[in-house]
């Protein structure tokens, strides 16, 4: 694998405010921390959620996520180590892990559930929810397995290492690609000392978020278990990114859908009367 040099932006995004996550739980009490709450989807548009579990405490995640629906959006679960069973309303089942993503359309709808295949032992990933504009919150349910070895990934002159899940970055083409949302998620590995670039179109928001070690954006340094929201200066063309120390994070973009949201719980459309008839539909078993 040849190593690329990253072009560098003219202007790097900077910093425009750190979050810190919330501890909760979901499911049938799976620890985790909300990272992305309802407050930022507005900002943080077209991204709904994120939630980042990490625990070698069999009892914060064995019970996992019993049956439960979506619809109108996407779930995208990334899992840095341990392995969980998944099965659907419509048949399919698979098994997600170390290192591999399950990209789920949920679409008009699905009930799935999401179970750790394992009695103990570290688990540890992200799930990020993705909006679906307007036109396609009803279209029929997809979804993908992305095996690790499936996603691919460069190596820099720096010795940076990325995989790229979904979108471009410097010239690699991910996993997945979504049209009108245009979402880019980036793994990136930096060791100690290093710097790295990417290119973000001035319209999509971003966002960062550091698992490991801690990383500077300009003059601000983002540590651990910390999301980095990237301003949208009208200028900056990219985001350049440096590590004191080995970091690892996860670097999210995507192109605003610009439309009205209205969640409750699993459903996530545009009016208050699609969310009745997603509740409706789901309590009459049509829903899936
Ligand atoms: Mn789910």
């Amino acid at each position: 694998m040849k190593a690329i040099n990253p072009t560098l932006p003219r202007q790097s995004r900077g910093i425009e405010r750190q979050v810190t996550g919330i501890a909760t739980s979901d499911g049938a009490g799976v620890k985790l921390t909300r990272v992305l709450t309802g407050k930022l989807q507005q900002r943080l548009d077209p991204f709904l959620m994120l939630d980042a579990f990490g625990s070698d405490d069999p009892d914060d995640y064995i019970a996992g996520f019993p049956d439960h629906p979506h619809r109108g959006f996407e779930t995208i679960t990334y899992m840095l180590a341990g392995r969980m069973r998944h099965r659907d309303s419509a048949g399919n089942e698979g098994l997600l892990e170390n290192g591999g993503v399950q990209w789920m359309t949920a679409g008009r709808g699905v009930i799935h559930s999401e179970i750790p295949e394992q009695e103990d032992g570290v688990m540890e990933g992200f799930q990020l929810w993705l909006n679906l504009p307007s036109q396609r919150k009803m279209i029929e349910p997809w979804y993908r397995d992305i095996a690790s070895a499936e996603i691919p990934e460069y190596l820099t002159t720096d010795g940076v290492a990325v995989r790229v899940i979904a979108g471009d970055s410097n010239g690699v083409g991910g996993a997945v690609s979504r049209e009108l949302t245009e979402p880019l998620y980036l793994d990136i590995h930096l060791p100690a000392g290093a710097t790295f670039s990417t290119a973000l179109p001035v319209t999509h928001n971003a966002f960062i978020y550091v698992y490991r070690g801690a990383v500077n954006v300009g003059d601000t340094k983002v540590g651990v278990q910390r999301m980095g929201i990237l301003n949208n200066a009208p200028d900056a063309d990219g985001v350049t990114l440096g590590a004191e120390e080995d970091a690892r994070l996860i670097l999210i973009a995507g192109k605003p859908l610009n439309e009205d949201i209205v969640q409750y719980g699993p459903f996530v459309m545009n009016t208050q009367e699609q969310i009745h008839d997603a509740i409706n539909d789901f309590r009459s078993g049509r829903l899936a």
